[in-house]
């Protein structure tokens, strides 16, 4: 049986971050990075944005090109998907009934598009955008494609329907809730994204429930969204952005803790010895959230905790503690986020949206909590010193965008 030093499962953000950094903080073991996808690691942000628009090539989003990985001497074993762990014998069992050793496991398989499960789910011409393949496969279509159904109004879902839409495509965004973005943002920002997406030509609908896809009786393809209600929504193409459902099957059934996520303590070590787990599948304290329990899917939290669960294994922990960051780019219009506004209690508008550069600012008994800017990277930059801080800061100077944040003073 082949045996690694570190075996990392899952080749995405987190997993060749792990690989990295490995190496760069001068681990000397062997390291294999697995992963059930055929291509090297690379970012997933482009596949809504730049990749789709057809604007960046598959290689310039590479993590890092091949050679930096037989360089650092990570043995790449692509297109392998772990189907169970043994964590008293120390390896994993492939799909292919073959089993890899390990010293110590990092987990970092991610996550699963939820996809539909209504009648006509089954339709050609429905998916999701999680990966390469995905968007390759909704590419190789876009030229016979007329009409769009986004499903979901989160940010992967609106991020596709700026890029379809300048595309020349026609898209219907459908999303089950009152407005987009409900999970991760506060009204003002929904509204602002729901106004500026009809301005650009959405059909943008909230407290749109679907019901079915219908599909063509010939090839399967699908041909409509039926609402609930009965409406009708013509479409070539359905997109489906409703969350994902984090990987983490093997470990559970092996005995970690966990249910939605892989439950994981401040040095991302899993409750099953020498098994760590990171980024979009790792259940954490975050101390952000008020320190509950939560999932983030972020690519600064997959660095993150990779760097934390590798600190540990080469013998210098430190404590996930990091400050939540998150971009989107759609249109013209770029999003930074910084700390987490769930729980907040308060709301602050700074700026003026119609002018297209503008900060929302969430406080939480009279403390910011988070921000929200559009084309504000200043705001971004000054103000996470505030999310850190937790100081309580007069109000009226954070709604004043005259008022650099760096110099609001305390309440
Ligand atoms: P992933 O990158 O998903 O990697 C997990 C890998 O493990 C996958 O390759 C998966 O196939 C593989 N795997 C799963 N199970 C197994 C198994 N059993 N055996 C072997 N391999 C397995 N974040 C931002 O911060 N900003 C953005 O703008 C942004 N935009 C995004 C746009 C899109 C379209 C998507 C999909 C995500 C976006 N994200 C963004 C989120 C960010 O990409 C994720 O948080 C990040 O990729 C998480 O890294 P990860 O390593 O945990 O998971």
């Amino acid at each position: 049986m082949v045996s690694y030093d570190v075996l990392i499962v899952g080749a995405g953000h987190a997993g060749a971050q792990a690989a990295l950094l490995l190496r760069q903080m001068k681990f000397e073991g062997s390291v294999g990075l697995l992963g059930d996808e055929k291509e090297l690691p690379y970012e997933r942000p482009p596949l809504s944005k730049e990749y789709m628009a057809g604007e960046k090539a598959f290689e310039r989003i590479l993590i890092r090109p091949a050679n930096f990985w037989s360089e650092r001497n990570v043995d790449m074993l692509l297109g392998k998907r772990v189907v169970k762990v043994d964590a008293q014998a120390h390896k994993v069992i492939l799909s292919d009934d073959s089993e890899i050793g390990y010293g110590k496991l990092i987990w970092a398989a991610g996550g699963t598009p939820r996809m539909l499960s209504c009648p006509g789910s089954d339709c050609q011409r429905v998916f999701a955008v999680r990966r390469r393949d995905d968007v390759d496969a909704i590419m190789k279509i876009l030229p016979d494609v007329e009409h769009v159904a986004v499903i979901g109004g989160g940010y992967i879902g609106l991020e596709a329907a700026a890029v379809l839409t300048k595309l020349g495509k026609k898209v219907t965004v459908l999303e089950a809730l009152d407005r987009v973005l409900a999970r991760v943002a506060g009204e003002p920002l929904s509204r602002f994204y729901e106004e500026d997406h009809r301005a650009h030509g959405v059909d943008l609908r909230t407290g749109a429930m679907v019901e079915a896809l219908e599909g063509d009786n010939d090839n399967g393809n699908v041909t409509a969204v039926v609402l609930a209600g009965g409406e009708r929504i013509p479409t070539d193409l359905v997109i489906v952005g409703i969350g994902i459902i984090p990987e983490t099957a093997p470990l559970l059934a092996a005995g970690a803790s966990g249910g939605n996520g892989v439950d994981v303590d401040a040095f991302c070590r899993t409750s099953l010895p020498d098994i760590y787990a990171v980024g979009d599948c790792a259940a954490h304290a975050n101390k952000f959230a008020g320190g509950a329990q939560i999932r983030l899917e972020s690519v600064q939290n997959a660095n993150d905790q990779s760097k934390v669960a590798v600190s540990d294994i080469v013998g210098q922990p430190v404590e996930y503690d990091a400050v939540p960051w998150f971009w989107s780019n759609q249109y013209d219009l770029r999003l930074q986020t910084v700390g987490l506004s769930g729980g907040h209690d308060r709301v602050i508008l700074r700026g003026d949206p119609a002018q297209r550069s503008f900060s929302v600012v969430y406080l939480k008994h009279g403390k910011v909590i988070a921000l929200d800017c559009v084309n504000a990277t200043k705001d971004y930059v000054q103000g996470r010193a505030h999310v850190l801080s937790g100081a309580a800061l007069d109000q009226a100077q954070l709604a004043n965008p005259a008022i650099p944040l760096k110099e609001v003073g305390l309440a």
